[in-house]
């Protein structure tokens, strides 16, 4: 089973999580009751007028889990395998990872199920502004912003923003994070994923008195968040020996450029079938080709998946050989393997923490647009910086004293921030 289609449990495995945090720390029980569901799941239909003239209807959804902490806050995925159960997984992530980064936000997430790239630009357009249209009374700077995610980026975003500007007959650069930076985006936002993935892997490591050029790094999915991770890893000093995409994976013992790989990619649309050259010597040769899944059992000291959800489970843990994961992907790992690697003392950087750089930047982007400010892109970077450094420190303190995986930490760092919040607002009084 690969896992990425199979949403039916995905909900679930997540509330198995969160019930583990419950058992763990103290959590009062009305606290319990409204983490356990959404505070509202929004199912839409986008009518799209194809370029041919015919029409087509294309389900979406946007799911607001949590506004306790803040207004909800979350990406918009275009993927055919996008369901309301995904969504919904989703958006709890975010309301937890919002939380680990000590964000003044809920979580959400939207999607549509869609096929981007059968696609024109133009009918990628309007599905963009039908979508908009469509969940635009539940939007808002101070209700829920949405943000890029897998196969929207700036572009669409700054389609949407648009949009929501015309609807609401005025600019409100606040309701959407991820803009082209003429519109009102932050510098910095398109490297912040990759970019806070590598502080946190920078951060473990040297807790772990491990130097970057002693470490190899297979990376699955070379797409947005992986690429700027892979640029920026390789720069510190960190050999890639190995990146795949949804179509196949390539291996280099010697270490992989990713620049000349994206490029290769963006012209080929796949990595399988592309020549590798490397300081302008062409090294062909030396680049063995793998089948897609074959990267994840490869024997390197970290596998950072960047892929999609449910990508190690129950049917392929056994098989991995890395000395430690990251994760840049949402939910990568199931709880089933999750608990496997734990007992076998496989380290994980988790997704709540170690995806939060988009988030925090995102968040950097809505504070320059309510106060009419533009940051530099030095400033972005090292604010990033300093709030990953932080709250990372809280979190690797925590797995350290309790004796717990990153992750568990993780989680209850972030679900005690919420609940206490939650009491807070007075909503947890006995009914009588
Ligand atoms: P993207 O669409 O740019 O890249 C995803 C890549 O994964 C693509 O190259 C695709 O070909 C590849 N892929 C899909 N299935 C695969 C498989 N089975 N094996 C190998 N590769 C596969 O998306 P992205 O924005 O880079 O997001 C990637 C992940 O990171 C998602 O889980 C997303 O939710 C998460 N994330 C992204 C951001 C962000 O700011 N972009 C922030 C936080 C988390």
């Amino acid at each position: 089973m690969s896992g990425q289609k199979d949403h039916a449990n995905l909900f679930d495995d997540a509330r198995s999580r969160l019930e583990q945090v419950f058992d763990a720390i103290d959590v009062h029980d009305d606290a319990r009751e409204r983490l356990m569901q959404p505070n509202l799941a929004l199912q839409v239909s986008v009518p799209v007028r194809m370029d041919d003239g015919s029409l087509r209807v294309f389900p979406g959804w946007r799911v607001q889990y949590s506004d306790t902490l803040g207004p909800a806050k979350g990406g918009i995925r275009f993927h055919p395998d996008v369901s309301q159960e995904e969504v919904t997984t989703l958006s709890f992530w975010m309301a937890v990872k919002c939380a680990v980064a000590d964000l003044p936000y809920g979580g959400g997430k939207g999607g549509v199920k869609v096929d981007p790239k059968q696609l024109s630009k133009l009918e990628l357009e309007r599905l963009s502004r039908g979508y908009v249209r469509a969940i635009a009374d539940i939007l808002g700077p101070d209700r829920d912003i949405p943000a890029p995610d897998v196969n929207t980026n700036p572009t669409v975003m700054g389609w949407m923003a648009d949009e929501f500007d015309h609807l609401a007959r005025g600019k409100v650069p606040a309701a959407i994070t991820g803009k082209p930076p003429e519109l009102g985006g932050s510098l910095g936002r398109v490297a912040a994923t990759g970019r806070g993935a590598l502080h946190v892997l920078d951060l473990w490591a040297a807790r772990e008195g491990r130097r970057p050029e002693e470490a190899t790094l297979a990376i699955q999915g070379f797409g947005n968040a992986a690429y700027h991770f892979a640029r920026l890893a390789r720069e510190r000093g960190y050999r890639i020996v190995a990146v795949s995409d949804s179509k196949g994976a390539i291996h280099s013992r010697q270490g992989l450029d990713p620049d000349p790989i994206m490029a290769q990619k963006t012209h080929n649309q796949r990595l399988h079938d592309m020549v590798y050259c490397d300081d302008s010597v062409c090294i062909a040769e030396d680049v063995e080709r793998l089948e897609r899944d074959e990267l994840l059992t490869l024997d390197v000291d970290v596998l950072v998946l960047a892929a999609l959800e449910n990508q190690v489970h129950e049917g392929n843990v056994e098989q991995l050989r890395a000395a430690a994961l990251l994760e840049i992907a949402n939910g990568p790992v199931t709880s089933h393997a999750d608990a496997y690697l734990e007992k076998r003392g496989v380290p994980v950087l988790p997704d709540v923490l170690a995806n939060t750089g988009g988030v925090i930047v995102s968040y950097y982007e809505w504070v320059q647009n309510r106060s009419g400010e533009r940051w530099a892109e030095e400033e972005v970077n090292s604010r990033l910086a300093e709030r990953l450094e932080r709250q990372s420190r809280l979190v690797f303190e925590r797995a350290d004293d309790e004796g717990i995986s990153y992750r568990k930490a993780a989680y209850r760092q972030g679900i005690e921030r919420i609940a206490r919040a939650i009491l807070l607002r007075g909503n947890c009084q006995d009914s009588e």
